[in-house]
């Protein structure tokens, strides 16, 4: 079926490109003019359309706003000094993408949709890709359950979209975080490790009151103990002790396996820093910032890269770190930035030509 299936393309009659001012990009606020749109119907995927920015027709009874069948991914792509369209690793978001359906009840989505249907996007868009030193284009796919009748079950029908959306630098301002002991992220045979999006709406009580209290975010802990440390907001975590970074494994399905993550592990066996995933509990932590040996510690996602922590606070004591000081976290962030803005040499093979 798939084979025959066509992408059909309709243009904006005029582009939006010189309304936004590429100066000031804040994440995810401004789209291209384009994007693409599949429906899935009677076991199939049809109809993919490449088609000008728009709203959506939805009815009010649109499953996934009642049940939260919806799932999403976050890629980017740069261009490089010669104006290529690259974009970083866009295979391990498809394969996570799909991981996250199959926990969630639908339909896989196809390469053929979600990879040759996103570089067929890219290319008429390209001129929306910003060139300049760690900005990009955001890439948002998202499926979600649109059958029309409030009975509990999978839907029959599914719609996909990518979304395209130009990037400034994240400025990660280093980070205060509070070690949270009340509210849960993800526990074992949950959906943790699905990038669904009920994990964020049921992530942002933690964060605002972590924010009341003078925090950035929590640091997220296991449901049972709390005190087997998991992520650090919507970002994965590494702590540095000297020249061995540990990082929370992933075999507990209560993390989400971030392509960054894997990016900044892979970077780090580079530098010659020895990575450990593994099991961390707060008190190991403590342990090790008492005797010296905590140095450095981050949080790595899409979005910003790499957010240094300054400030850690569990229960009363809290832990500070002097961030400009620090060796690893820079040197990885800059090393990924140069790979992705085709500065560096790819020789991990993650740029993917548009
Ligand atoms: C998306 C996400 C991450 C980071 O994944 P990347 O692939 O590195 O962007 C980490 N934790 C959570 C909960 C996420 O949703």
């Amino acid at each position: 079926m798939i084979d025959e299936l066509e992408i059909q393309i309709t243009k904006v009659e005029r582009s939006k490109l010189n309304e936004i001012d590429f100066n000031h990009l804040p994440f995810g606020k401004y789209f291209t003019d384009h994007m693409l749109e599949a429906d899935y119907e009677d076991g199939e995927w049809k109809s993919v359309e490449i088609k000008p920015y728009q709203p959506l027709l939805l009815e009010p009874s649109l499953a996934a706003l009642h049940y939260g069948q919806a799932i999403f991914e976050g890629i980017k792509a740069y261009k490089n000094n010669a104006g290529e369209a690259y974009i970083f690793r866009p295979q391990d978001n498809f394969k996570r993408f799909n991981i996250s359906a199959d926990r969630m009840e639908m339909p896989p989505v196809p390469e053929e949709i979600f990879i040759e249907g996103m570089r067929k996007l890219i290319e008429l868009d390209k001129n929306w890709i910003p060139h300049k030193y760690d900005y990009s284009l955001y890439i948002r796919p998202i499926m979600f359950a649109t059958d029309t009748t409030i009975g509990v079950k999978p839907s029959d029908t599914y719609k996909f979209l990518i979304l395209l959306s130009p990037t400034g630098p994240y400025y990660a301002n280093p980070m205060k975080i509070y070690v949270e002991e009340i509210y849960t992220r993800a526990a074992p045979g949950g959906v943790g490790f699905a990038k669904n999006a009920g994990n964020y709406g049921g992530s942002l009580k933690a964060a605002a009151v972590a924010k009341s209290r003078g925090y950035d975010q929590v640091l997220w802990t296991d449901a049972f103990e709390h005190k087997w440390l998991q992520e650090v907001g919507t970002m994965n975590v590494f702590f540095v002790f000297g020249n061995k970074a540990i990082t929370p494994s992933l075999e507990e399905g209560t993390i989400l396996a971030g392509v960054t993550r894997d990016s900044v592990m892979t970077i780090l066996e580079e530098m010659g820093v020895k990575v450990e995933e593994r099991r961390i509990s707060i008190e190991e932590l403590i342990e090790a910032y008492k005797s010296g040996k905590l140095t450095e510690l981050f949080g790595t996602g899409t979005a910003a890269t790499i957010s240094p922590i300054k400030e850690l606070c569990y229960k009363d004591f809290t832990m500070k770190f002097e961030t400009e000081n620090w060796k690893i976290a820079p040197t990885v962030k800059k090393r990924l930035t140069d790979i992705r803005d085709g500065v560096a040499e790819d020789k991990f093979g993650w740029m993917i030509k548009v």
